[in-house]
């Protein structure tokens, strides 16, 4: 039977020949992840479990990455660090990422990536919803609770529903503005935070064929913010140049079979994206950045595991050169390798760091989630009161970087960029060019299946419904198949 890439792995881990959306199967994990703020839950269960002698099913799989609530004086995050700590000692993890170590890492995900832990073809369990960026790289990856890795610990295996997978192409090429962080907004502002709830988002296109790894990670990370089960992007040259330098490990891609059926296809024309922002307070409130030129800003944020790569900051440095910010911008590398290349990756002769502090950004150079998840009080960026913040993070509910109050916009490198440059919502083409377009070449609608996109997509495909009513900045749609297709 012809499978999705999704279905060939569990398929393969599961050791089936083949696999069917909705069959549960029990999967062997590769690699389970966790940290400081789901590790000591995760642990405890372990040991309660399986005893407190009781060693884990396989040291070389288990990977511990402190690195939310790291900066910080609060005792009780010092307490999360020293389980970990404690955990890996004991067990004689080789794996342990640990703090005030010249191992400390950072933010897991692009950790995992960067040490060679995320490989083609193998399933990934981690202890975080967005262990989906993983997907990335042509992998299984999917955030599971602390009971379920805590019986990874003891087993290597969990039970998992085969989920049914829609499939999104972009044809053509991204507009030099678009980056991948509008495109995913684009999408669950299409589809809906519920939208994709237990499917598989599969990736594919000219487009996305075109798009580095670190814009692939962005891309696959936040299709938990459609409720998604996990992401995937088949691998290519550039998946294996960027894997095969961090890791001695044999590894086997999966490719779609040719048939292989999907709960959905839809078809995008690259080239109709535009820099796209979601309003407070859900990732799929959906709007063109033009159309928020009127919002003011009292902050904005670069960081975290959708928005704190290298290519983020070089994105973001690529706008502020020159010029200086309106707000208080916060910046924070989302791993130690990232916070070293900014102090020595250089644009028109100057580092980033120089071009960042030039403009009057406040830069930590500590890696971490930082103000991401809020954090204690103390937390670098956090928002600590009614602030309206734009950020490349990936959240936007109230009180996820911090205060109830505080309002967050979610965009791009480059608008987050433009917008502390002038201190309202800017869309970045102010600055980079490419005209202030409407999206009105875009084609929609093109094919027999396919529902209008302009303006608010509604009734999307496989009985997923329209996101937010008010939603706009739609388009690009050329096509949408609500039944099941070939790829
Ligand atoms: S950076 Fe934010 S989204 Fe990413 S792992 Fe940390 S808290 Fe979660």
């Amino acid at each position: 039977m012809a499978m999705t890439m999704t279905e060939k792995i569990l398929a393969r881990a599961s050791g089936k020949t083949e696999v069917h959306p909705g069959d549960n199967v029990w999967v062997r994990a590769d690699v389970l992840m966790t940290h400081d703020v789901c590790g000591p839950g995760t642990i405890g269960i372990f040991k309660r479990e399986f005893g407190e002698q009781a060693q884990v099913w396989d040291r070389e799989k288990v990977v511990l990455i402190p690195d939310h609530y790291i900066f910080t004086a609060d005792d009780k995050c010092h307490r999360n660090v020293d389980i970990l700590r404690e955990f890996a000692r004991a067990q004689g993890l080789p794996h342990h990422y640990d703090v005030g170590s010249k191992n400390y890492k950072g933010v897991c995900h692009i950790a995992l990536a960067e040490e060679g832990h995320t490989r083609p073809g193998e399933v990934l369990f981690g202890t975080d919803s967005h262990t989906c960026t993983a997907g990335a790289f042509n992998e299984f990856a999917t955030g599971i609770g602390n009971t379920d890795a805590a019986f990874v610990l003891g087993t290597g295996r969990l039970l998992v529903k085969v989920p049914p997978t829609m499939r999104f192409v972009f044809e053509g090429e991204f507009p030099p503005y678009v980056l991948a962080k509008d495109v995913i907004l684009h999408v669950i502002g299409d589809i809906g935070v519920d939208g994709a709830t237990y499917k598989a988002m599969e990736f594919a296109g000219e487009a996305v064929d075109r798009l580095s790894m670190e814009e692939r990670m962005t891309l696959c990370n936040m299709v938990i913010e459609a409720g998604a089960k996990n992401g995937i992007i088949a691998a290519d040259e550039t998946t294996l140049a960027y894997v095969r330098v961090r890791t001695a490990k044999a590894f086997e891609p999966v490719g779609p079979d040719p048939g292989a059926r999907h709960v959905s296809c839809t078809t995008y024309d690259a080239r109709a994206i535009e820099p796209t922002v979601a309003r407070p307070h859900s990732p799929d409130r959906r709007v063109s950045a033009r159309e928020l030129r009127d919002v003011r800003l009292t902050r904005a944020y670069i960081g975290s595991c959708t928005g704190g790569k290298i290519t983020d900051f070089v994105n973001a440095a690529s706008i502020m050169r020159g010029r200086r910010v309106a707000v208080d911008t916060f910046l924070v590398p989302a791993t130690t390798e990232i916070s070293r290349a900014i102090r020595t990756e250089t644009l028109g002769g100057r580092t980033l760091l120089s071009i960042f502090e030039e403009a009057g950004c406040r830069v930590s150079l500590d890696a971490s989630c930082a103000a991401c998840l809020g954090g204690p009080e103390d937390t670098f960026g956090r928002i600590n009161g009614p602030e309206v913040c734009i950020s490349t993070t990936n959240r936007n509910f109230p009180g996820r970087m911090g205060a109830k109050e505080g309002q967050v916009y979610l965009a791009s490198p480059y608008t987050v960029a433009a917008s502390a440059v002038t201190g309202r919502i800017t869309d970045p083409r102010e600055f980079l060019g490419g005209g202030l377009g409407t999206g009105s070449e875009r084609r929609c609608g093109a094919a027999g299946a396919a529902s209008g996109a302009s303006g608010g997509v509604a009734g999307a495909a496989g009985g997923v419904s329209g996101a937010d009513g008010a939603a706009s900045g739609g388009g690009g749609v050329i096509s949408r198949a609500a039944r099941e297709v070939g790829p």
